[in-house]
């Protein structure tokens, strides 16, 4: 059952945990990256990524995830699938528990970052994978070719679903809680002015409405400003509002914030207080979260390893 004693164990395999093992791999330490439910991270659910340096055309996240697990493995890392669901950070080497499994290690960088966030609406669960509710339009906006989708939020993500949806959808009305986007203006003003995109400002979601066979038909929405209810039919609602950091299973072992992100060690983006544990990506970051700023963190994360494994 117990395994031998790996000298850096990876948790994750976004931009940040993929980026620890490029640098932790070149620096010979034969990372072993543990891998969850959704191998590349969040931007394999992307289309086009297009602030990644290097890419003046852009690049499929696809893509870009699929090279970097290229790189990484190149320098000698290896992968293993499961959910850690348990740590033991008291004393090293520190062990870390899947369901089936138990590795033990004397470094470990955790890389887990952030899953989408639900509204907890009614309808919403009932519906959600197949019945008319995602979080993913790059999966599931093709199945929706030709008819008329909701997306929800104001952020980025939500105008990057909308963007990407009219290439297949007859109509996509963006339903937004404020009346000002929080999007970066380069995606507000593209949304703004695509011609498929209609938006609902000041306007909540309160449900999901479902036809008989239990598929979503529409919205029920309420104008904050008039209090107003009415129904918006759709058959594809597009839940976009932000993300919930993975940190459930190191919370009783790590320092976590209100909202559930790894706090670093003061001084530090990347150090916990445990010697040779460090925290990368968007499970610890909730002000950049970018590919660009992810692979950065787990390039430090990966330094910061390699100098603490030197000086044991
Ligand atoms: P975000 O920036 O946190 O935006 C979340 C949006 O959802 C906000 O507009 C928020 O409304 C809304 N919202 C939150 N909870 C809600 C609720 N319960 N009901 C209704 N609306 C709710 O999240 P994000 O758009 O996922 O972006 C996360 C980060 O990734 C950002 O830093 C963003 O720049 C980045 N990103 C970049 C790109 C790109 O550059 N191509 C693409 C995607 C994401 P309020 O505005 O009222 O708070």
């Amino acid at each position: 059952m117990s395994s031998a004693i790996e000298n850096v164990i990876i948790i994750g395999t976004g931009c940040s945990g993929l980026t620890a093992a490029i640098y932790t791999g070149r620096a010979n330490l034969e990372p072993l990256i543990i891998e969850g439910s959704l191998p590349g991270g969040q931007l394999t659910q992307t289309s086009e990524v297009e602030n990644f340096p290097g890419f003046p055309e852009g690049i499929d996240g696809f893509m870009l995830m699929d090279n970097l697990r290229k790189q990484a493995t190149k320098f000698g890392t290896r992968f293993e699938q499961g959910l850690i669901e348990s740590v033991d950070f008291s004393q090293s080497p520190y062990t870390l528990k899947t369901a089936s499994k138990e590795y033990k290690a004397k470094s470990v960088i955790i890389s887990t970052g952030a899953s989408p966030r639900l509204l907890g609406i009614p309808g919403e669960k009932e519906m959600f994978g197949g019945k008319g509710v995602t979080t993913c339009a790059t999966c599931d906006g093709a199945f929706y070719r030709n008819m008329d989708v909701t997306v929800i939020g104001g952020g980025d993500s939500a105008c990057e679903e909308a963007l990407f949806l009219t290439r297949f959808c007859s109509k996509v009305t963006l339903i937004h809680r404020r009346d000002t986007l929080r999007a970066s203006k380069i995606m507000a003003d593209r949304t703004l002015e695509h011609e498929k995109i209609e938006v609902l400002w000041d306007t909540a979601t309160e449900e999901v409405l479902a036809d008989e066979e239990g598929f979503a038909r529409g919205v029920k929405i309420k104008n904050l400003k008039t209090g107003e209810s009415s129904e918006l039919p759709c058959k594809g609602v597009f839940v976009a509002i932000g993300h919930i950091p993975n940190t459930a299973p190191f919370a009783e072992a790590l320092e976590t914030d209100e909202n559930g992100y790894f706090i670093p060690k003061s001084g530090s983006a990347v150090q916990t207080s445990v010697p040779g544990v460090y925290v990368a990506g968007d499970c610890a970051d909730h002000v950049y979260r970018q590919a660009i700023t992810a692979a950065g963190l787990g390039c430090q994360s990966a330094i910061e390893a390699e100098r603490w494994l030197a000086e044991q």
